[in-house]
């Protein structure tokens, strides 16, 4: 990925920057982790980034990983 193209990308839950994650076998990234208040991961598919709220991953969280800790902050 060009590094404009991540430079202009945008966290959709928070707004914050996006950084390279973890590399995938194409040599890429296979992830993309917000640097914004949020810390989201989102997939990266055939070098495409999937900035979808729906698609992000808390972090702490991976394929198969432990499921959400229940937040307090709900009212
Ligand atoms: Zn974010």
């Amino acid at each position: 990925m060009q590094g404009w193209v991540r430079d202009v990308l945008r966290c959709p839950v928070c707004r914050g920057g996006l950084r390279d994650g973890s590399p995938g076998p194409d040599g890429g990234p296979a992830q993309l982790v917000c640097t914004g208040t949020c810390g989201s991961t989102y997939p990266v598919v055939d070098g495409i980034p999937v900035l979808l709220a729906d698609e992000a991953r808390p972090p702490g969280s991976g394929p198969g990983g432990a499921p959400p800790i229940p937040g307090g902050s709900e009212r």
